[in-house]
């Protein structure tokens, strides 16, 4: 079952979003509309829902994450928010353009879990609900591709990847390998490509 919990919209962040698009994705964008393509999973390295909610409902990026503040204004966010029970979170709609993954936001859906790999570590509940999760999402849209956040890097030479700042970039550890092992391992029959070979 997937819950709505709507971001917080607004005219200024529509503007920032658009804004953030046009300077990483394509100058000429007229609007947030995105294809999906991509399911990029992540976790949020924090411990609740409404932390992480709270912090996404934010309509500009925290100054603290400079590399971040120095990429745009427009705040990250996820389309979607696993709660470490499962309880899957809708917090915006998929063809959105959200920014929550450098060089795939025009083609990405974005899904967060709460937690990290040693305070909290990923769930089974979670585990469950990610693959449910992809699983609703495939049938709906044209997605050919699986991707932790760590692996987007290692995707960057993939015609899918635009990032209009060649030094903008950064290293992730989310999920983890393990997670997305587990993910993957339960939908093998949906034949979704991953990032290409070390
Ligand atoms: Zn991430």
């Amino acid at each position: 079952m997937i819950v709505e919990w709507p971001l917080a919209w607004t005219e200024q962040r529509a503007a920032l979003t658009l804004e953030y698009r046009r300077r990483h994705h394509l100058a000429t964008a007229e609007d947030l509309e995105i294809e999906p393509r991509v399911i990029v999973l992540h976790y949020t390295a924090g411990g609740s829902a409404k932390g992480t909610k709270a912090y996404f409902d934010r309509v500009t990026i925290e100054e603290g994450r400079a590399q971040l503040a120095s990429a745009g204004r427009a705040n990250v966010s996820s389309h979607f928010l696993v709660d470490r029970d499962g309880t899957i979170y809708r917090l915006q709609p998929e063809t959105r353009f959200a920014r929550h993954c450098i060089g795939l936001n025009h083609v990405a859906i974005g899904v967060e879990n709460v937690g990290d790999e040693a305070r909290w570590p990923l769930t089974e509940a979670q585990v469950t609900a990610n693959i449910a999760l992809v699983r609703h999402l495939v049938a709906r849209f044209p997605v050919t591709h699986l991707l932790g956040h760590h692996e987007v890097m290692r995707f960057r030479a993939h015609s899918y990847y635009v990032e209009r700042e060649p030094g903008y970039r950064n290293v992730k550890a989310d999920p983890g390998a393990r997670f997305m092992e587990r993910v993957r391992g339960a939908l093998g029959d949906l034949s979704l490509a991953g990032p290409p070979e070390q």
